[in-house]
This record gives C-alpha cells, structure tokens and sequence, in this order.
C-alpha cells in the first residue's frame, strides 16, 4: 500500500448538529460514530456556507460561497475545481454514490472529476398503478378537505380544530396505504449506498482514493427502516401512522401549535434516519478494515445542512432563515497518525473542509478555493477565532426554475458569540448574542452592541463586494447551457422540486 492517504467524505442531507451523541444528544441515534469521535476532532460549531443542498455544496465540495459566480450558477462551475477533480490528477482512483438527490446530479456538475458517480437517479422508475391510484386519491381528498374546512372550520372554534383534526384523520384512512416503510420511502437507504460504495473499494486494489457518499435518511418524507426504529430502541410505526404524519407535517393550512402536537412523533422518524446512516457506517468502516485500507484513510462525517422542528416556528429546512438549527452541522474529522485534540469553539466554515481534508492528505489546494486549511491549527490543538458568512436566496424552493433564484439575498455573520443576520428584502438585521441565547429566541435591540454590528455589517459588506467582483459572464453562460440541454434532452423534469 503507498503512503499517500485516502479520503472517504459522508455527508448526510438534513442532518442538524444537535442530533448526533457526539454533539450531546440524548437519543442514541449515532452509537458507531460517537465511539469514532474518541479518536476523532469533532468540531463544535462547523456552519455550512449556504442552505438547503444547492446553497450549501459549492462550498463543501469546491470551497466556495454559493453565490460567489451570481445567483443563476447553480452547483459547480463548468470548469471549477473541486476536490474530485483535483484528487483524480493527484492520482486517486475516485468515486461517489449518492442517494438520489437531484441536485446533486451532472445536471450541476457534480459528476466531475469522479471516475465512478452514481446518483441512483436513473433508478428512479415509473409509479405503480397502485401509487398513482394513491396520489389520485390523496389529490382529490386535499381539495375536498380544503372546501370542507372552508365551509365549516372557521366558525367554530376550538370545536373547528377538533373538526378538522378528525376530517384529516378521516381522508388518511380512507386513502389506501403501502403495506411496509420501505415501500413509502422515495430515496434510497443507507445500506443501499453503503452496499455499492463497498463492491467498488473491493475493486480498486491499493489505489490511494477519494469515495463521497450522499445520504438522504433523514430527508424528508420521514420513512425510516423499520429496523432504525427498533435500533433506536423506539415502538414499531405503522405505515398508516407515518404516513399519516408526514403528510400532517406537509400541511400549509395550520399554524405552529398544531403541528407541535406531533412534533415528537416526526422527530423520531427523523432520528431513526440518522441512527440508519450510522449502523451503515459501521458496516463501512468494517469493510475498510477488512481491506486493509481504514489505517490509512482519512475519513470526513458531516452534513450540508439542518432540519427545522418548529424552534421558530418552521418545517423542513427552506431557504429563508438561517438560523442555527439549519446553518450548524455535525463535523467529525478522523485523521490516521495524528493525536486526537480539542478543536476550538469558535465556528469553522465548511468552505475549509475541503482546503483542510486536502492538506491533511498532504495536497495543496487549487487557488479558486475561497477558504483555507486549519490542518495545522487542528493538529497542534491549537485555538483559532474563525468566522462562518452563511447565504442563500430567500424563497428560493425550487430553483429549476431560473426566475426563483434571483429572490433577495439573506445573509449571516456568525462569529464565536454573535451572529448578524441580514435579511435584503424588506432590509431588516438582527444580531444575536448565541452565548446569552444560543435558541437565537429574540434578537437584540437594535441600539445594543454597535460596534459588534458595525464590525458584522463591515465583514458583509466586504463579502457582498467580493462575490459582485467574482461574478463571470462565461462561466455563467456555460452553465445555463448546461441545464438547457438537459432540459431538451428531459423536458419533464423542468418543473419538477423533488428535495433539497
Ligand atoms: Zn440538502
């Protein structure tokens, strides 16, 4: 085996910080991993450069803030670096598998540099009779809930929730429902991914390689193995029930006290897709080390963003706030042949990931990576004052469609202890002080801390003008080729927002 050290890089869509033990959870939905942070760096604050997937990869993967080249470049430049790319001229046998997220797709670049990409998007095949029976039924039941509320719910009060409560339940019943979890999930699970990604190590022979896995557990819909329940040492879920919340969670009619009732009941299905992801990494690293490689690959866990439960008042993970329960991701770092050491408190913007995974390789990083590598500082334990700017187009939930991306921009500033966020359209700016209130509950009032505001504003300001001075017609141009050929080539899938 040659000295040059693999990379193996997890990334987890949806996966918030607080739901790892590692980070302090509770429930035990990460067993394998916590026991790998024993001789791992766990970063405390790692915060993603933009969120949902689409906002948050270029950094990840390229080391650069989403929307560094202009709103309408989606996903990776047609010529940009990214860590694949340079991997594979560094002589890395390199390979993704990824659980079918479009937006992670060569439509956006993402296949480059990778000798095998599999997106398990291909696999993606026609519904069934009885699923389109299913989506049929559920349509007419939504318009015939929504005129039945209409009628009815409204004057009535506290009688008008229980109402509605029952007729909701009752149109659930009434449509007919898959017989087990699996066949409700829309991606593919962890083992699916795992299974695939391990054939390929057992081909490459003693290669030093790059291997990205993309999972999609945790996303939304909330359809876990039945066995992550049981690992997690939760009850059974009927399909029924799950079903029944997910689409109760999916509502846009109710406010957030409603939705609280069944909170917990989604969370657990959240959290058995996280406790999946990690019985997988144990079946990973178990095939690393029967083939010898473990000893000499790096390995990367972390997430492109959060998941909201409602801490202020939200669902699922949209790009209008950025607040730390979507910006704040686990991050976990193993690295052979080095000491375990604290990593600092102060937030790590994941456009260092790649500069920092790439020197801990010993490889220098190409010069369009915007961050830099902490390999050193991590090394030697020693303490850095970072600073995370996180962005992303508010409203922007389907961005196959050009004319949502060029929304306002919101943007945060987040530092040890405060963070600043900046909201263009209406202009509005709130600074939080996370040591006081780290649930960022109420912002401060606009007269506290002025020089911390100014001295936030100044750094946004600084990166706005960095990010106009960026800007590159061709690359731009080159990109919406791209998506536009694809379009002819697929015009179905033009409209189509299927996760993020
Ligand atoms: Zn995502």
């Amino acid at each position: 085996m040659g000295t040059q050290k693999s990379i193996v890089l997890v990334t987890v869509d949806c996966l918030r910080a607080d739901h790892v033990g590692f980070m302090g959870y509770d429930r035990p939905t990460t067993p394998f991993l916590d026991s790998l942070a024993g001789e791992s760096f766990v970063f405390p604050a790692a915060i993603v450069a933009g969120a949902p997937t689409y906002y948050s990869f270029p950094a990840i993967l390229a080391s650069r803030y989403p929307l560094a080249l202009g709103r309408d470049v989606l996903g990776l430049g047609p010529d940009e670096p990214a860590l694949a790319s340079v991997l594979k001229q560094a002589g890395y046998a390199t390979a993704s598998f990824g659980a079918a997220n479009p937006y992670l797709s060569s439509r956006f670049g993402y296949e480059k540099g990778f000798d095998t990409f599999r997106d398990f998007l291909e696999d993606e095949r026609e519904p069934t009779s009885h699923e389109k029976a299913n989506a049929l039924a559920s349509n007419r039941w939504a318009s015939r809930l929504k005129r039945k509320l209409h009628k009815v719910g409204a004057g009535l009060g506290p009688m008008g929730i229980l109402y509605d409560e029952l007729y909701f339940e009752y149109c659930q019943r009434v449509t007919p429902v898959a017989d087990s979890l699996d066949a409700l999930r829309r991606f593919p699970a962890a083992d699916v991914v795992v299974h695939r990604a391990c054939t390929w190590l057992s081909s490459i022979g003693d290669a030093p390689f790059f291997l990205w896995l993309h999972l999609m557990d945790p996303h939304t819909p909330y359809y876990p193995r039945e066995a992550a329940l049981e690992l997690l040492g939760h009850e059974p879920v009927t399909p029924y029930r799950a079903r029944y919340l997910n689409s109760y969670w999916n509502r846009s009619d109710l406010g957030p006290r409603r939705f609280a009732r069944h909170r917990d009941e989604v969370i657990a299905l959240y959290d058995a897709g996280i406790r999946w992801g990690d019985a997988q990494m144990a079946q990973l690293v178990e095939t690393l080390r029967g083939l010898s490689l473990w000893n000499n690959c790096i390995f990367a866990f972390t997430a492109d963003h959060g998941e909201e439960f409602l801490d202020h008042g939200g669902r699922y993970h949209p790009p209008s706030r950025l607040m730390e329960e979507l910006i704040r991701v686990p991050l976990l770092l193993r690295v052979p042949g080095s000491v375990k050491q604290e990593v600092t408190k102060s937030p790590f913007s994941m456009l260092h990931l790649a500069p920092t995974l790439l020197d801990a390789a010993q490889l220098s990083a190409p010069k369009s990576f915007q961050g830099r590598s902490y390999w050193e500082q991590l090394r030697q334990g020693e303490s850095f004052d970072g600073l995370a700017i996180s962005e992303c187009v508010a409203g922007c939930t389907n961005p196959y469609r050009p004319e949502n991306r060029i929304g306002p921009r919101v943007l945060s500033v987040r530092e040890s202890r405060f963070k600043l966020i900046l909201h263009f359209d209406p202009a509005a700016e709130d600074l939080y002080d996370l040591e006081a209130d780290p649930g960022e509950q109420a912002p401060l009032a606009t007269t506290a801390q002025n020089a911390v505001r100014r001295r936030l504003l100044e750094i946004a300001r600084e990166h706005l003008s960095r990010s106009i001075e960026g800007r590159d017609w061709r690359t731009r141009v080159q990109v919406r080729l791209r998506e536009l050929r694809l379009e002819w080539k697929n015009p179905a899938d033009k409209a189509s927002p299927v996760a993020s």
